[in-house]
């Protein structure tokens, strides 16, 4: 084998494995999908120095496109240029690049005139969403130099496939337990944003009733059939903006963002009586039964989750398929706070 010189080597668009490992490790030093993101950005700035590099996030809470949103009504910010409150929030569709990239799911690259410069408008993906889109302005199309940007994406992709695949259930693709604790410790933290108007952000348990006879008369396969079509209908009756877990065996957990009282209760209400006028395989009918909590910021999560265990709790000693509030219980003196929530905890 004949060795390449440097001129050779630079043409051959061959990248030593020195420096690809050296990439590579880089992105793995993050095992959070945000800190994974920013890891990206901050490889392409050092190594590629391209003129602009800019993350477009959707304007929404959440991602670019979710559960049917359409892409007309999205709005995108860029998070580099904005990192807290997005003041310049643009149209999707009026960034013809952007919204190529977010419709097509595929790379797109712009040759700049003259030059070995290109733009390229990068879909970073989760799951078969996107949810986020990376434009770089100007970057080298250099085969050496080609290869490593297209390996520090290849790289990013699989490693941030690899997490969101860990927080998904592969039973209801909901998000599972491990996205919960991140995502709802996230928010306890006070990233979220306090009310301000009559919104505020609600927590809610959803436990299916009766859920081990339907297991034990149909068999195990019909409860898990019970299972994927409930999320598949939580999915539709939510928005795009909740997040929705499975938080246990039957029993799910949505957050329900910047929403008043009436319509949160309403949304609820409105799923309880979905489930019970549909018609399962087998089963025929199932019901849920609901409690829900108003999110308190910086309280720890425990204390949110027992209030809406107990309302849930509430539900199902007073007659199953309902959905019950925690601070209306209180008001109205069905439920008394307990010892922890009333501040009265004895330490010892
Ligand atoms: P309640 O109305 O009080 O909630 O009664 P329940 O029967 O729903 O509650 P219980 O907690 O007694 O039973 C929950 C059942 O859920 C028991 C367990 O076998 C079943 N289960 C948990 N995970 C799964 C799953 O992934 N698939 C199926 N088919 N069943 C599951
Ligand atoms: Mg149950
Ligand atoms: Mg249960």
């Amino acid at each position: 084998m004949t060795k390449l010189n440097q001129s050779q080597f630079e043409q051959s668009g061959l990248v030593p494995v020195a420096v690809l490992e050296k990439v590579v490790s880089k992105l793995l030093a993050h095992n959070e999908r945000d800190a994974l993101r920013m890891g990206l950005v901050e490889l392409i700035q050092d190594w590629h120095k391209p003129l602009k590099i800019k993350l477009f996030f959707s304007g929404q809470r959440g991602f670019m496109t979710h559960r049917g949103q359409s892409l007309a009504d999205i709005t995108i910010y860029d998070v580099l240029d904005q990192p807290s409150m997005p003041v310049n929030v643009i149209k999707l569709s009026d960034m013809t690049d952007v919204y190529n990239a977010v419709q097509s799911h595929q790379i797109q690259t712009y040759f700049q005139a003259n030059s070995d410069l290109v733009d390229l408008y990068v879909p970073l993906l989760q799951g078969d969403i996107v949810g986020a889109v990376l434009v770089i302005d100007g970057i080298s199309f250099a085969p050496t130099n080609k290869v490593i940007w297209e390996q520090m994406l290849a790289a990013y992709n699989y490693l941030n496939q690899m997490l969101y695949a860990a927080e998904i259930d592969p039973l209801t693709g909901l998000m599972n337990r491990l996205a919960f604790e991140r995502l709802l410790n996230q928010a306890a933290n006070g990233t979220e944003k306090l009310s301000t108007s009559d919104e505020a952000t609600y927590f809610v348990l959803a436990d299916i009733d009766f859920f081990k006879k339907i297991n034990d008369t149909f068999g195990h396969l019909y409860g898990d059939e019970v299972l994927i079509l409930l999320a598949r209908m939580m999915s539709d009756s939510f928005r795009s903006i909740d997040w929705l877990f499975r938080y246990g065996g039957e029993e799910f957990a949505f957050v329900l963002h910047d929403v008043s009282y009436a319509d949160a209760f309403q949304a609820l209400e409105r799923f309880r009586l979905k489930i019970e006028s549909s018609s399962f395989p087998q089963v025929e009918q199932v019901t849920v039964s609901i409690g829900f909590s108003q999110m308190v910021n910086y309280e720890p999560v425990s204390s949110l989750i027992d209030r809406a265990d107990n309302a849930l709790y509430f539900a199902k000693n007073n007659g199953r398929n309902q959905v019950q509030n925690y601070e209306n219980l209180i008001e109205q003196g069905l439920l008394v706070k307990t010892e922890q929530e009333s501040g009265n905890i004895e330490l010892f």
